[in-house]
């Protein structure tokens, strides 16, 4: 198996998250003592966040870029970018380097198309919402995805960052989360994108009715995939 490179910390809930799910894709494919071959560099957030809030991307990239090279100095053979929004940064992170990269709407508008499915709500930051690097990759899959208007992008963001980043995850914010998604259903959405990497600790698929395409999973499988490729 090849060594898989996690830039993770953005938020640590989530990267803890990946852990554990490669951990348990890797026992179901290979079983016995098997755990999957990580790196992991799991930086602090708060600063980035900092950065965030006030558009300061160079300094992120930066940032992200010097990381990214002491996996590479480690030995890792494939970079996982362990967050959704920090994909907006990609080419700056991975510039010169020749090792793949795992990109993370690659492999989630490609689990949407497998599914025969077209239309899925969108819950992610706000800046993955407004932006276009990530949705672009979803509209030129030939996917229509339903973007939350203003007033619930606020929402969505305010609890990713105030509540989930920080492991907090509330029946309060569950049920903000579940009546944005029936109103999203209510305008043809088909299934939903849980385009942000920890909003998995509020919708699945038992409470969302609806098909849900988590990002940190398919991020998962597709990283384990090229691993064992
Ligand atoms: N983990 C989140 C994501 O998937 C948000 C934190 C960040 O901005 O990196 O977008």
């Amino acid at each position: 198996m090849k060594k898989i490179g996690i830039l993770g910390g953005m938020s640590a809930t989530s990267t803890q998250i990946y852990y554990r799910t490669l951990h348990s894709l890797t026992q179901a494919e290979l079983g016995g003592l098997h755990s999957p071959n990580l790196l992991i560099r799991s930086v602090d957030f708060a600063p980035l966040a900092q950065h965030m809030d006030d558009g300061n991307w160079t300094a992120i990239g930066e940032c992200l870029r010097e990381e990214v090279q002491t996996l590479v100095a480690g030995g890792a053979e494939l970079i996982v970018l362990a967050t959704n929004t920090m994909h907006k940064l990609k080419d700056q992170i991975m510039q010169g380097l020749d090792l793949p990269f795992i990109h993370i709407a690659d492999a989630t508008a490609t689990a949407v198309l497998s599914a025969g499915l077209k239309r899925p709500a969108f819950f992610a930051t706000k800046f993955t919402m407004q932006e276009t690097f990530y949705l672009d990759i979803l509209r030129r899959n030939g996917l229509e995805p339903i973007v939350p208007v203003a007033d619930q992008q606020d929402v969505i963001n305010d609890i990713i960052f105030q509540e989930l980043c920080k492991n907090i995850a509330t029946p309060e914010s569950e049920t903000a989360y579940l009546e944005i998604l029936s109103s999203l259903q209510a305008q043809g959405a088909d299934s939903v994108i849980l385009g942000c990497t920890e909003v998995c600790l509020l919708l699945n698929a038992q409470n969302a009715g609806i098909p849900v395409f988590d990002t940190t999973f398919i991020h998962c499988q597709a990283a384990l995939r090229a691993a064992l490729d």
